[in-house]
């Protein structure tokens, strides 16, 4: 057995192998120890190797989906060795008892298929990442949910990966190449497959072609992925592809580029802590089927950049909006539909039940049902009219499930019983005989009570001894004697069991009968099966159909909810929000009952840049993300949360926010926060649009100042791009009178009765002050704390009084274009020290220190 292990093992090295022994799927050695652990299992042993005892644990085979999804979710792999004959067979054979074994399928978190190991509303994403003309090649990416099908292929830069890796959020990654990047679970598959010729191997086994072009150009980085994927889902299987949809090409440029920071920042699809509750989407998610939240998702992950599509989307969402009639019916029936896409991908994966079939044949009869109701209409939106023929065209498949297939069909095919009685005259004289001889073997037991006397005889089934007759110990002289009629077959402590001729012939006739059943059932599961397969793709078709009519009802019903407008989309430069507001503190503060104030933002014509000051938690950080939010909301085809909303095409979004934030998240922050803030600077175009929320604050004041004051000047001489700016630096307000696209706003506070109060209110102007110890006191700061911050403060005004305060060096900055035309030779680090030095505000000590960095420098 071990060698027959060890062989299996050295197939599936890096899984955990689920060897299977009887009931149990058994593992060993290492994988026992890292499944025993992560299962909580106990972890026993067995026998011995090299003299050490074998650790061992075990999970019954009848729930082990259970456990493998949560293997799977630890992050592990594992291959599955099923029995491959019966003992029986094995001994006709000759092998002393050893079952065959082979692994009959890889289980991975990319190429997971069943319901149980799956979320309902998320994709389940399987990316493969090729490179090549070696490193700072082109980089390819194929990626599939093979759950349903969905299939794309790109091609970016280096630069791009984690920003389209984070847009996919894959469950599994395959690469070849080991990159500069760190891609979480990802793991190297073999080179060879990722031959950008291998494609060609399996385009007539996918989609019945010779070759890609039909679907598109594709380069050789995304044929270099695609290879890998298809050879890598071929290997996962053992040799059974799963469906997918022809390869969809997304070009760059097609899509809002928003990198992996911003993502993470925003909160788009989950929080910062992996949640969905508390992002963008748990707050207007209300989808009704899996799949319309996987899309749901999928549009918000990569809002538009073409205005035409965006206003078809819109179109269709505001259509919805104002029938809420129609809206609640099509809902209603969208709930109740099953998720035809995911059981389409089970079944061309070959592990289809019966049970997928009925969903197939009930999803596929709600829809046409759906677009019956809907009807024709010239007067329905554009995006409305071109779904509605796939949800019909589906009728004779419908029609030749419905006949065959019972009401609820079971999931397990083994036991038979999916078949509806009138559908095939042959089964249903089979089950007739089956139904015969088992009446008559209740007959059988009448009789024989009566003939014997025994009242406690019973007629029982097991899978040993199939039908027998059985009576209690002490009554069973009667059957031994010879003449009985009755041969004896088995002793046990309390009970004797025997066979008769009558009850053997019966039962042989049960057995025969269904047996001939189950095979008639099978024969038609299997034609059922070929027929959905050779419809697949319009099946695939008819589930985006319906993931798209749900995405749009539910986007109408949290408009309607919420009272949302419908953005307007110009084409000069603008973004222009009246009204405005964030979806999840909304949310959250209405649990409390609180009102949310509602903001303008107006960046409009010359006035590019906000300033935004205020005391902490004033609302800045609220104010900049709701309208980063907003600006996705809108260019994924909703609507927004505001009174009005105008805007021109955002190309690429950025989102920073200051180091501290970030500090629990354990890395060097303030080197995190400018590596990000680099990026924006190299990249933000002036149909970007930016937030900045307390950059500069991961360091020392002065640093921080400089540092703040400098990417303002940037952003609004050399990016032009849109863009909010919350900071607490005041100092940073006189940049209002040199950079004239820039404009101060504050959000307002009162001092009441000695007491704070945040109004939450974006007003124009600076703010008068920092009201820093007020919202300390409002956050329960001992009062002898206060009473010394106070005193601290009034020296140090004083201080800053006689100095002009740590920006007293500035009046006479020269302009940020004069900087970027110096030339990089002129830069004299010495000057910058002297420069930056605000030598009154030296204690002695401080002074001397700072003679000694200028020689240093020197
Ligand atoms: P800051 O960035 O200025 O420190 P935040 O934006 O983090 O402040 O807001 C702090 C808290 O104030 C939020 O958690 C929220 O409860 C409340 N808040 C923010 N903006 C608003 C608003 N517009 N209306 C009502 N409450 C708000």
């Amino acid at each position: 057995m071990m060698v027959q292990y060890f062989a299996l093992k050295a197939e599936a090295e890096d899984c955990l192998l689920f060897y299977r022994m009887g009931d149990f799927f058994e593992l060993f050695f290492d994988d026992a120890k890292a499944a025993a652990a992560t299962l909580d299992i106990a972890l026993t042993s067995r026998g011995e190797h090299g003299g050490e005892p074998i650790p061992m644990c075990g999970v019954p085979a009848h729930s082990a989906e259970m456990y493998l999804a949560r293997l799977i979710r630890a992050g592990h792999r594992v291959a599955i060795a099923e029995q491959t004959e019966t003992p029986a067979q094995a001994k006709a054979r000759g092998s002393k008892a050893l079952v065959g074994r082979a692994i009959v399928r890889y289980v991975t978190a990319g190429t997971l298929t069943e319901d149980a190991l799956l979320d309902s509303r998320s994709d389940n994403i399987l990316a493969a990442v090729a490179q090549v003309g070696g490193a700072g090649g082109a980089i390819g990416i194929a990626a599939a949910d093979i759950s349903t099908g969905r299939f794309e292929t790109l091609v970016i830069t280096e630069s791009q990966l984690s920003a389209e890796i984070a847009r996919l959020r894959p469950s599994e990654i395959i690469h070849t190449v080991a990159f500069a990047i760190a891609l979480d679970g990802a793991h190297l598959f073999e080179a060879s497959a990722f031959d950008s010729g291998r494609i060609d191997a399996f385009l007539s086994r996918c989609w019945g072609v010779a070759t890609l072009d039909g679907f598109g150009q594709f380069s050789r980085a995304e044929r270099s992925a695609m290879s890998g994927l298809l050879s890598y889902l071929n290997h996962a299987g053992k040799g059974t592809l799963p469906f997918l949809a022809p390869p969809v090409q997304r070009t760059a440029g097609t899509h809002l580029s928003i990198d992996a920071a911003t993502r993470e920042s925003l909160e788009i699809v989950q929080t910062m802590t992996g949640h969905r509750s508390g992002s963008l989407l748990g707050a207007i998610d209300r989808t009704v089927t899996g799949a319309g939240a996987r899309l749901l998702a999928s549009d918000l992950a990569a809002p538009l950049l073409d205005q035409r599509e965006i206003d078809r989307r819109l179109d269709l969402v505001r259509h919805l909006h104002d029938a809420s009639g129609q809206r609640d019916h099509l809902r209603s029936a969208l709930r109740a539909l099953p998720d035809i896409g995911r059981a389409l991908g089970r079944i061309v994966m070959g592990r289809g039940s019966p049970r997928d079939l009925g969903q197939l044949r009930d999803g596929l009869t709600g829809a046409r049902l759906l677009r019956e109701r809907i009807g024709n209409g010239e007067d329905k939106p554009a995006l409305l009219r071109d779904l509605l023929p796939a949800l019909d065209g589906h009728g004779q498949l419908v029609d030749h499930l419905t006949r065959a297939l019972v009401p609820s069909p079971p999931t397990e095919a083994s036991i038979g019983g999916y078949i509806a009685d009138g559908y095939d005259a042959a089964l249903d004289e089979l089950r007739a005989m089956a139904g015969d001889g088992r009446r008559a073997i209740a007959a059988l037991e009448a009789r024989y009570r009566e003939q014997t006397g025994i009242t406690a005889l019973k007629i029982r089934h097991n899978g040993v001894l199939g039908y027998h007759v059985e009576v209690p110990a002490r009554s069973a002289d009667a059957l031994m004697k010879e003449g009985s009629g009755f041969t004896h077959r088995q002793s046990l402590a309390g009970v004797v069991r025997f066979n008769s001729v009558d009850l053997h012939e019966q039962a042989s006739r049960v057995a025969q009968a269904g047996a001939h059943a189950l095979a008639a059932e099978a024969a038609h599961l299997e034609d059922m099966i070929a027929a959905v397969v050779a419809h697949r793709s319009a099946i695939a078709a008819a589930a985006q159909a319906l993931a798209r009519l749900d995405v749009s009802s539910a986007l109408a019903e949290r408009a309607a909810e919420g009272g949302w407008c419908r953005p307007q989309f110009e084409d000069s430069q603008c973004l222009d929000i009246v009204g405005g507001r964030h979806p999840v503190v909304e949310d959250a503060l209405a649990k409390e009952r609180e009102p949310f104030v509602a903001n303008d933002c107006r960046l409009v014509g010359d006035d590019r840049l906000w300033l935004v000051t205020g005391p902490n938690m004033g609302g800045k950080s609220t104010f900049l993300r709701q309208n980063a939010l907003i600006v996705i909301l809108a260019q994924a085809g909703s609507y927004v949360p505001a009174a009005s909303a105008r805007l021109s095409l955002v190309d690429r979004l950025f989102s920073r926010v200051g180091a501290s934030d970030n500090l629990a998240r354990g890395r060097s922050t303030f080197m995190v926060e400018m590596v990000e803030t680099a990026a924006i600077l190299a990249q933000a175009t002036e149909r970007s649009f930016v937030i900045l929320d307390e950059v500069g604050r991961g360091t020392s004041t002065y640093d921080g100042l400089a540092l703040a004051w400098a990417v303002v000047e940037a952003v609004h001489e050399t990016n032009r791009c849109r863009c909010l700016f919350a900071t607490h630096y005041h100092e940073l307000t006189r940049l209002a009178e040199k950079l004239d696209a820039l404009s101060l706003h504050h959000v307002s506070a009162r001092e009441w009765k000695g007491d704070l109060v945040l109004l939450h209110e974006v007003v124009p102007g600076p703010a008068d002050r920092s009201y820093g110890l007020a919202v300390a006191r409002l956050a329960g700061l001992p009062a002898a704390v206060l009473a010394r911050a106070k005193e601290v403060l009034s020296r140090l005004e004083a201080g800053k009084a006689k100095t002009g305060g740590i920006a007293a060096g500035l009046d006479d900055l020269p302009l940020f274009a004069a900087t970027i035309q110096a030339e990089p030779e002129r830069v004299d680090p010495l000057r910058d020290a002297l420069s930056g030095m605000d030598v009154d505000a030296f204690s002695p000590r401080e002074a001397l220190d700072q003679l000694y960095r200028l020689k240093q420098i020197a």
